[in-house]
């Protein structure tokens, strides 16, 4: 009997059981016969590996290890003894175990290796790529689909993260583990890129690796190429939106677009305007030359269209000659009389088509949202109807453009007939300037003159600037305009200055667009240039220039300040910044509003503003003068609330440079008493 607490008969215990599962076939036969004569300690014992043969038992005793095997001990008893006997039976159970043991382990272990092995070839006769990988991303399994799909042998990419399959954009916002696991599988259409680098579209299905209890470990991904469905979708929404032959957006497209823009300006209550175009004269050009030049023609019109317009704009091909365009987000609906203007223009030179030199025109009619309609459909009828009206006048040979609402059409018409003449006046000096008096209130003298403009205009008369400066501002001419009143007034001054009339500040306005880094120095240039004291100029800005950046005005302010030139901020009290922040600006006089003064003594509201404005600019040491006093009573009031100085009709109206020379070379004191 094997002593098993005895430290040998363990060791042998544990090195039979060993050699049974670690080694088979002749390796094993040699261990078993040595651990035999190890433990016998003679050579009559053996492990053969035969079947039993009955007459052998005369010369020995077998015992069954094995269906093939057994163990032997050799001779007659008296050559072994029955000591060998018992440890041949031992040996021989312990191995039988072993060796069933064995059996079932290797039974167990083949069935799992060969359903391994099945799983895997199914995997790879799919035609899918399956990529399986935990739930950080790493990948896991990698099958034959993945191979050929992707480029990668299943060597390179398992062990890689997922995310060097994704084309870059892809992987900002991406998160593992997917919130997907706790919801269930989802499909999606992805791009991937493959090892030579090219990207393709993809569809790709999720579901859950889990383990034996159903935990979620990782990501099991389907992949398949679906670039060619894409492709093929691609071109079926190509032809179902956009126009063969010019590649602009069609009706349909173009009404999609226009309605999910509105659906936006309607949010922002911004307003948009859609041009209905039509060409003239193309009917005859395509009956006459074909239709073949008739295509290169529209080719070539839309080309042009296109350039003309700016890239938020779209410009879409209604059907045979009619284009439309949607202006959206534009601040101004007179915009849409520029834009039609433009277009019109980008006719005017003639067309080169297959040797022939082709003119042609258009009209445009034009609808506004929302005055006019609330949805694209809407809006393009009106522009259709426009469009004809437009038709029946045919101004230039390039055509013409009509409002859908009259009243725009007047006044779009007005305004860019102010417009076109501007640029004349500025070229035929059409403008000049009258001066009004700003008077002392405690004295009368006149400390001061504000520089007015006035357009003598050759058949409208005078034109007050009310009219004329806000169209300025929007093309843009203003600058032009502002120049020239800036060396105006400084011509002046020399003339007064000349004439040893003592100095007092000429106040020019200056608009929100002309208040830039360019200012100071033009300033400076003009009083070198006239060769006067800065002591004659003072600038007016408006309330609203100082909301924009507060920062880069206070530099420009201080740089104009440090030439000499004072500023007065005019309006004051119709835009929205509070005395205390005006604080942080290098202003010297503030300008009451002349709505504040036109209620006074009657309104009390007008009446307090314009004291609670004195007052406090008083505490803050600015000055203050206010404009549009026209009558007495206005007068008493500002006086008694401690104003400085008075702007208005009731001293003097704006008047011309030599009126006023009158006065000044007089010494002339308004009666302030
Ligand atoms: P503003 O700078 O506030 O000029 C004062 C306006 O009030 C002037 O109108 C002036 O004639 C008018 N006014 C003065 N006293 C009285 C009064 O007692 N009663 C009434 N009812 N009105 C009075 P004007 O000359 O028509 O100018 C209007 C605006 O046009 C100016 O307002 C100014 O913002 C702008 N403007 C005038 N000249 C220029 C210029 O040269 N450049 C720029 N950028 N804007 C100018
Ligand atoms: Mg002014
Ligand atoms: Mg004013």
């Amino acid at each position: 009997m094997i002593d098993f607490s005895a430290p040998d008969d363990f060791i042998l215990g544990a090195t039979l059981g060993e050699a049974v599962l670690s080694l088979q076939g002749a390796e094993l036969d040699v261990e078993l016969n040595r651990i035999l004569r190890d433990v016998f300690g003679h050579e009559n014992v053996a492990y053969v590996r035969r079947s039993f043969k009955a007459n052998d038992e005369d010369v020995s005793v077998s015992r069954y290890v094995s269906p093939e095997a057994y163990y032997v001990l050799s001779g007659k008893k008296g050559v072994y003894t029955e000591d060998d006997l018992n440890k041949l039976n031992f040996l021989a159970e312990l191995t039988a175990k072993l060796f069933n043991s064995k059996a079932r382990l290797d039974t167990r272990f083949n069935d799992s290796t060969h359903a391994q092995l099945l799983q895997s070839q199914i995997l790879d006769q799919i035609h899918e790529s399956v990529i399986t990988m935990d739930l950080a991303g790493f990948i896991i399994s990698w099958n034959q689909g993945a191979e050929q799909l992707f480029g990668y042998a299943a060597a390179e990419a398992v062990g890689q993260n997922i995310l060097f399959l994704y084309e870059n954009e892809d992987i900002d916002g991406l998160c593992f583990p997917d919130p997907f696991l706790e919801r269930g599988g989802r499909e999606m259409e992805v791009r991937r890129r493959k090892k030579s680098g090219e990207v393709f579209w993809a569809s790709l299905s999720l579901s859950p690796l889990c383990d034996a209890s159903g935990e979620a470990i990782g990501v099991i991904g389907y992949l398949s190429d679906i670039t060619e469905r894409k492709q093929a979708e691609e071109k079926i929404n190509y032809l179902a939106y956009y126009d063969l032959l010019t590649d602009l957006p069609n009706r349909t497209l173009f009404k999609k677009l226009v309605d999910k823009a509105l659906l936006q300006s309607q949010r922002n209550n911004a307003i948009g305007s859609l041009l209905f175009i039509d060409l003239n004269r193309f009917k005859p050009i395509n009956d006459t030359l074909g239709h073949q030049i008739g295509d290169l023609l529209l080719i070539q019109v839309a080309e042009r269209f296109r350039l003309a317009l700016r890239e938020n704009d779209v410009v879409a091909r209604l059907g045979s000659d009619e284009f439309a365009v949607a202006l959206i987000d534009v601040n101004q609906d007179f915009h849409a009389a520029l834009v039609a203007q433009k277009l019109l223009s980008s006719l005017d030179n003639p067309f080169q088509v297959n040797g022939n030199e082709l003119r042609i025109g258009a009209s445009i009619g034009i609808s506004v949202y929302p005055q006019d309609g609330a949805d694209a459909d809407q809006l393009l009828q009106k522009a259709d109807i426009a469009m004809f009206k437009a038709k029946r006048n045919v101004e230039r040979a390039s055509g013409s453009y009509a409002f859908y609402n009259q009243e725009m059409n007047q006044t779009i018409a007005g305004r860019l007939y102010l417009e076109s003449g501007l640029r004349r006046a500025l070229q035929y000096d059409e403008f000049f300037l009258l001066y009004q008096p700003k008077v002392d209130i405690h004295n009368g003298a006149v400390i001061g003159a504000e520089a007015l403009i006035r357009w003598a205009h050759p058949t409208k008369g005078i034109i007050s600037p009310v009219e004329f400066i806000s169209i300025a501002e929007e093309t843009g001419l203003i600058l032009q305009i502002d120049a020239w009143v800036l060396e105006t007034a400084c011509a002046q001054a020399r003339i007064w200055q000349d004439m040893d009339v003592k100095p007092f500040r000429i106040a020019v306005n200056v608009s929100a667009k002309e208040f830039s880094f360019a200012l100071p120095a033009r300033v400076s240039q003009a009083l070198a240039h006239h060769q006067i004291s800065s002591r004659w100029l003072e600038l007016e800005i408006t309330e609203s220039m100082l909301m924009h950046s507060a920062e880069s005005v206070i530099t420009i302010m201080d740089e104009i300040t440090a030439l000499g030139v004072t500023l007065a901020l005019d309006d004051f009290g119709t835009g929205y910044s509070s005395l205390s922040y005006l604080k942080r600006f290098p202003i010297n006089t503030l300008k009451i509003d002349r709505s504040f003064i036109q209620g006074i003594p009657q309104d009390q509201d007008d009446c307090a503003i314009a004291s609670a404005i004195i007052s406090m600019a008083k505490q803050l040491k600015h000055k203050v003068i206010a404009e549009g006093v026209e009558n007495s009573e206005q007068f008493n009031f500002l006086k008694q609330a401690g104003c400085d100085e008075i702007q208005g009709y009731l001293f003097s109206r704006p008047v011309s440079a030599d009126k006023l020379s009158e006065l000044l070379i007089k010494n002339f004191r308004f009666n302030v008493l």
